[in-house]
């Protein structure tokens, strides 16, 4: 007798969870209602309990009676009769026949019952009336009104009802499987979503704690854990610490640091290994001080090692399946996964921190950088802008980039004006807008000498023109300097000047001495003509001394050597006298006159070098009137100094050349003065020795009409 039902291991799931009790109440419903039989279900351990059901008019009436009602309630297996096969009910003595079924190893006890025993009759009746006042009458009425079946039709009916139960555990196991698989296919398709969702989450924020918590917020959900928790292993000790944590103890979990190969996480991350503990307090791996530090009451662990290139850098572990269950090995799997993505998300920010601080490093370089060129770019442009050399540089479009301030005055332009303006429409030089161009084209430098004028004067520029190239070796423009080098032009010039003239003045002299000298040698001559000879000679020889002398003179104080004084007492009346008599005679063209006050002091001065003074002043005098005239000596005694002037009637000199006269190799620029011969040292030497004793020198002059020098020299010196 009894069944067996196969096809579900007993430890996937308390068998009276898998049998279909609803579907088997309705099932023994409705065949108790229809053929008005009580059927009871009950497992041995009692955890499949279905209650009695019976629609037969006597039980019925029974249940309207509260003491029969509980009495019948109290119906127990126990009082199976293991021969007939039959529990009677002590009370009512109704016999219920029992078949029973293995189902998942438990013995289940099915009791179809509702035949009331012969010998109840009608004395039977009256008592169950008495006993549990019910009326008789009516108890008798449907007592006659119920079904009856005979022992033999009950078992009969007891087989079917239990292979309709037979029927219902395959079904229910048939159920239960696919609700399973089903359930299994809906985690599976979880899991799959929540990994897919979390390698959008990386790619979308880069923080890690927050990717970190929102990985195994997914992992809690989708495993039906308690709470998560990401290990990180801390280098420097060797320690497990909480990265993230969830679940109801998060804040305190996180003070936690487990020692290395400390519990369930210390194992994982040492070994590398995943590890799968169901039940923990029956693992000596497990830490329990982390419980009791937390309060926090763990169950099941399971914890798998988080891997950056083959490295383990910490765990991540999901603790306590809700509901009694653990975890299964098959979600060792996905942790796993997970836990890639972790690793992913970690090292997704370690690049991002890496590149971050690379970032960071790279700006702050460009900023000192862009200082540096921005300090460079000013140093360059203060010292092109400082230069005394114009200079302008225009792009590889000849379009002007920089103009300094020497330039905006040399090209007549206004620096803001041109930039970025094309060299030839701002300025008017052809020349100088044609080699900007050349020197493009070229790439090579380019050096010539242009003449500008600036207002009204010409001034040549010695101009470098050269090609800007650029890191990749290109024309990236060109720029140009250009140098003034009038003056310099023109000290060349009057280098050049001078050298001729000097070596004119020095032929000069040397000719009559030749002439003179050999005609001396050559032919016997009277007395009275070698010494007219002689005396020409003699004043060549002194010219050309003198010449001489003021050239050694000017190359003394052109070395800052200067000229040394021999100071004397001189009676200054007497030694103008001196000069005077030499030359009152030297020229017959000439009226040489000297007022001088009758009495005068003896000064200390160097004798020589004021007759030098006296000397050039009268010759000038006399050379710059090539038509003779009158030329006046004058000495006043006035203000503790005695003033000496020299006036002609001679070319005199134009307005401008006075305040120049007396500046070393000027001569007045006429052809007049060209004819005369001439060095234009000798007023600057005569200045010189003025000054040196204290004293100072000026001019009047009228062209035409005259010249009047007048200096004079202090008392006491
Ligand atoms: P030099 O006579 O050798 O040319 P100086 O220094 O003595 O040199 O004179 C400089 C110039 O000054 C002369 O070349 C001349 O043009 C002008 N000068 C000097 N003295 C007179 C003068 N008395 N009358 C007119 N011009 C003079």
């Amino acid at each position: 007798m009894g069944g067996k039902v196969e096809g579900i291991r007993q430890s996937d799931a308390p068998y009276s969870k898998v049998f279909n009790t609803r579907l088997w109440e309705n099932i023994q419903n409705r065949i108790s209602r229809v053929l008005g039989v009580s059927i009871k279900v009950v497992s041995e351990d009692g955890s499949i309990n279905i209650p009695e059901s019976n629609f037969s008019a006597v039980c019925d009436l029974l249940k309207t009676s509260e003491k029969a009602a509980a009495i019948c309630a109290d119906f127990k297996v126990k009082n199976l009769n293991e021969e007939t096969g039959t529990v009677k009910c002590d009370t009512c003595g109704f016999s219920h026949f029992c078949v029973s079924a293995d189902c998942f190893g438990k013995k289940i006890f099915i009791m179809v019952g509702l035949c009331a025993d012969p010998s109840w009759g009608k004395a039977g009746l009256k008592k169950v009336s008495r006993d549990y006042g019910i009326d008789y009458g009516i108890l008798k009425a449907a007592s006659e009104k119920s079904t009856f079946f005979a022992p033999d039709r009950i078992k009969e009916l007891a087989d079917l009802i239990l292979h309709l139960f037979n029927v219902t555990v395959e079904l229910s196991v048939q159920e239960y499987i696919a609700e399973k698989v089903n359930k299994e296919k809906e985690e599976e398709l979880a899991k799959m979503t929540a990994l897919m969702e979390i390698s959008i989450v990386i790619n979308s924020t880069r923080y890690l704690k927050q990717l970190l918590k929102i990985i195994m917020q997914s992992a809690e959900r989708v495993m039906q854990a308690e709470a998560s928790s990401v290990f990180l292993i801390d280098r420097q000790t060797d320690e497990l610490y909480f990265e993230v944590a969830t679940g109801p103890k998060e804040e305190e979990v996180k003070k936690i640091r487990l020692k290395k190969g400390e519990g369930i996480a210390g194992w994982v991350a040492s070994m590398g290994a995943s590890l799968l503990v169901p039940d923990v307090s029956k693992d000596p791996r497990f830490a329990k001080r982390v419980d009791a530090e937390t309060h926090f009451i763990t169950r099941s662990i399971l914890c798998v090692p988080l891997k950056v290139r083959n490295q383990i850098i910490g765990v991540v572990q999901v603790v306590n399946r809700l509901g009694a269950e653990s975890f299964s090995e098959s979600e060792i799997k996905f942790l796993e996964a997970l836990a890639s993505q972790a690793a992913i998300a970690i090292e997704n920010t370690n690049l991002y921190e890496h590149l971050e601080e690379r970032a960071e490093q790279l700006n702050k370089e460009l900023k000192k950088v862009n200082i540096n060129l921005a300090i460079e770019k000013q140093r360059i442009e203060s010292i092109v802008q400082s230069m005394e050399d114009a200079v302008i540089a225009v792009d590889r479009e000849n379009k002007i980039v920089m103009a300094n301030r020497l330039a905006e005055k040399v090209f007549s332009i206004k620096s803001e004006q041109v930039i970025n303006k094309a060299i030839k429409d701002s300025i008017s030089n052809s020349e100088v807008i044609d080699n900007f161009s050349n020197v493009l084209s070229s790439k090579s430098s380019l050096r010539e000498e242009v003449v500008f004028k600036i207002g009204n004067r010409e001034h040549v520029f010695a101009a470098v023109f050269a090609p800007i190239i650029d890191e990749l070796g290109e024309t990236a423009g060109t720029v140009a300097v250009f140098r003034d080098i009038t003056e310099s032009k023109e000290i060349d010039r009057m280098k050049t000047d001078f050298l001729n003239m000097v070596s004119h003045e020095l032929r000069t002299p040397l000719t009559p001495i030749q002439a003179y000298s050999e005609l001396i040698m050559m032919r016997n001559l009277d007395t009275e003509k070698i010494k007219s000879y002689a005396g020409i000679i003699n004043k060549e020889t002194l010219r050309l001394g003198g010449l001489i002398g003021d050239l050694l003179d000017q190359s003394r104080i052109d070395a800052g050597k200067g000229l040394s004084l021999s100071p004397e007492e001189v009676d200054f009346k007497e030694l103008l006298n001196t000069v005077y008599n030499t030359f009152k005679s030297a020229s017959t063209r000439h009226r040489i006159s000297l007022t001088a006050p009758e009495k005068a002091e003896k000064i200390t001065i160097d004798r020589n070098k004021i007759i030098q003074v006296i000397t050039n002043l009268l010759s000038n005098a006399v050379k710059y009137s090539p038509d003779g005239g009158d030329i006046h000596i004058t000495m006043e005694d006035r203000d503790s100094r005695y003033y000496i002037s020299v006036s002609d009637e001679g070319l005199g000199m134009p307005r401008d050349a006075l305040p120049i006269i007396f500046e070393k190799f000027y001569r007045v620029d006429s052809p007049a003065v060209k004819k005369i011969g001439g060095t234009g040292i000798g007023l600057s030497i005569v200045k010189y020795i003025v000054e040196l004793h204290n004293g100072g020198i000026t001019v009047e002059s009228e062209e035409g009409k005259g010249s009047k020098f007048t200096f004079f020299i202090p008392k006491a010196r």
